[in-house]
């Protein structure tokens, strides 16, 4: 496929030439900017298999490397863009439980909702599971304020960033409505595998406290 080598943009960031100060071409329409070659450089310093920083360059979205130059109208509208969050708050906490790992990683705060950015390491499900694997989220801040349920959650099953066979790496974001008081200090976060309820014996829910 050609390619107008004017229209590089960096595949991890989006962003083009002037800037970014060197961008270098990979294969087609693949760039990446000194910025992110920085940022994969101290992912492969830090020794943890899930640094921050890894999961915020695996979590952002899609570059878009190969537009047409004219894009028609209505591929516009089906790919909106991804709205900014008006406030990140990174996290790195993790917690082991049996087979289990829950990482929750960044709490992204928008107008009306907020997003609870996760990471669940635990055995991979079986081919052919009917359930869509999913946590269960009680939130409880200094206040009394409480959220549960995930309404707009998703999860994703992200195979690449798993180092071990027996593990499966699932990506989720838990969405809750509406934000906390801009008194609240403290949230305490409690976590539940519904499905766990029927090991022996069921793990207990998991639970962090973090400051907004
Ligand atoms: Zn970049």
């Amino acid at each position: 496929m050609s390619f107008d080598r004017t229209l590089a943009r960096c595949s991890f960031c989006g962003r083009r030439p002037p800037e970014v100060r060197r961008m270098i071409a990979g294969p087609g329409a693949a760039y990446i900017c000194e910025a992110c070659l920085q940022t994969c450089n101290e992912i492969l310093q830090d020794p943890r298999p899930f640094s921050p920083k890894a999961l915020e360059l695996a979590s952002r979205p899609p570059v878009v490397v190969a537009a047409p130059l004219e894009p028609p109208a209505s591929s516009q509208e089906e790919q909106p863009a991804p709205r900014e969050a008006l406030r990140t708050l990174t996290l790195e906490l993790e917690q082991k439980q049996q087979d289990m790992t829950l990482m929750l990683y960044q709490i992204q705060f928008y107008a009306h909702y907020f997003d609870l950015h996760y990471l669940w390491i635990r055995p991979p499900l079986t081919p052919g599971f009917a359930f869509v694997p999913r946590l269960i989220f009680f939130l409880k801040d200094n206040l009394g304020q409480q959220w549960s349920g995930d309404q707009g959650g998703m999860l994703l099953a992200r195979p690449e960033l798993a180092s071990d066979p027996n593990h499966a790496v699932y990506q989720g974001r838990a969405r809750f409505r509406p934000l906390p008081s801009p008194e609240a200090h403290r949230l305490t976060i409690r976590a539940a595998d519904p499905l766990g309820q029927f090991e022996d014996p069921p793990p207990r829910p998991w639970q962090f406290e973090i400051t907004l």
